[in-house]
């Protein structure tokens, strides 16, 4: 093959007898969103002094490395790669209040600044968030329309924790629901399930759709990491949207299999049972053992694990329609990694990026009495939820 654009483009053969293609949506210019002068999440100044690399924890590092991962293994040209248009205003202003954008795009334009709760932004931060947004628009038509079998959208800046009107926890717009909003707005999908399996609560998502019954939103995390108040397991959503909100928090340390047992217990019943013609993954990498802004064990294999049941279930619930959207992930060393295998798994791909830690790792993972301890709490919790 002399064109390797083209190659890039060619249905591949997968695990099975089916062609399939996994879309891939990035975009260089996500990773030069730029945050102001921060020590780990703590601004500089009086006694905390400048990092030398500096900044916040959410840099462009995590997510290019994990890229330059699948582009030295090869699994890159399996995947047809593309980018995306910015989110229009008529698609931001389906979640966020036209006062928030409006000042958004002022504070943007003048040199940046910080709207919400140590989220702050450079010059033109604006337009980056809505490019970010874009790709998760895009990749969630492709697969809507049947153009793609499923994708992965590599966001930056993140969305799960973003509030109409409020941004928070690294992020500026509420990419998820604004992909949501679209594809519904175009007939594309009427049924969505966001399962969020980023180690922090997906308190945005939760948000904008608590009262409607037409978007299940699940969200796996840590218990009282962030936000500290919010992802209460009796937070089962208002009114209409009653019901159709799950919150799991889990105890700090749960590892592989604790993770793989919420998957079992919880999500897919709770999946199964709504329906969807569509599900999307927040998909964060901060579960992983070496994060540094959680206390969880999953690793890399967890990560490719979880992909691969909610993949089969995709399979059998709506066609394999299936987006992941990236979230968060803070180890520059260890997300690659994470990333690679989940991409992998999505994509049914024999391409394999070994991790190097998980010797390691694996050692490292509960005890089998804390492991009981942490899979009967899952157990209650799924009782308590009627699962
Ligand atoms: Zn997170």
């Amino acid at each position: 093959m002399d064109n390797p654009a083209a190659l890039r483009h060619l249905p591949r053969k997968d695990e099975g007898d089916h062609t399939m293609t996994t879309g891939f949506f990035w975009d260089e210019r996500c990773f030069w969103h730029a945050g102001g002068n921060y020590a780990f999440t703590m601004p500089v100044g009086g006694l905390v002094q400048p990092l030398a690399a500096g900044g916040l924890p959410e840099n462009p590092e995590t997510k290019r490395r994990m890229k330059n991962l699948m582009e030295v293994t090869g699994l890159f040209d399996e995947l047809d790669t593309r980018s995306a248009a910015p989110a229009s205003r008529e698609a931001l202003a389906r979640v966020h209040p036209e006062s928030y954008l409006d000042e958004f795009k002022r504070l943007s334009d003048a040199g940046g600044g910080d709207l919400g709760h140590a989220v702050p932004f450079a010059r033109g931060g604006y337009e980056l968030a809505a490019l970010s947004a874009g790709l998760a628009i895009a990749a969630v038509d492709a697969v809507a329309r049947g153009d793609l079998d499923n994708a992965y959208a590599l966001s930056r800046p993140p969305g799960h924790h973003c509030l109409p009107d409020l941004p928070n926890g690294f992020c500026l717009l509420a990419n998820i629901a604004i992909a949501i909003e679209a594809a519904q707005a175009k007939g594309l999908a009427k049924r969505v399930v966001v399962l969020d399996w980023d180690v922090h609560h997906g308190n945005g998502t939760e948000a904008i759709y608590y009262d409607r019954d037409d978007v299940l939103t699940i969200s796996l995390h840590q218990e009282g990491n962030y936000p500290i108040d919010t992802g209460g397991l009796a937070d089962r959503g208002r009114g209409a949207g009653g019901g159709y909100n799950i919150n799991l928090p889990m105890h700090a340390g749960s590892g592989h299999t604790a993770y793989l047992h919420a998957m079992d217990r919880v999500v897919i019943p709770a999946i199964e049972a709504f329906a969807p013609d569509m599900i999307i993954v927040a998909c964060g990498y901060d579960a992983a053992i070496v994060d540094p802004l959680a206390r969880m064990q999953a690793t890399a294999a967890t990560f490719a694990e979880m992909t691969k049941r909610i993949r089969d279930t995709a399979d059998k619930l709506c066609d394999g329609k299936l987006v992941l959207v990236h979230e968060g992930g803070y180890s520059e060393a260890y997300v690659p990694f994470c990333g690679h295998a989940t991409i992998a798994a999505l994509a049914g791909s024999k391409i394999d990026a070994p991790d190097p830690m998980a010797r390691s790792l694996h050692a490292r993972q509960p005890s089998p009495a804390f492991d009981a301890f942490l899979r009967q709490s899952i157990d209650d919790m799924a009782w308590q939820l009627d699962l």
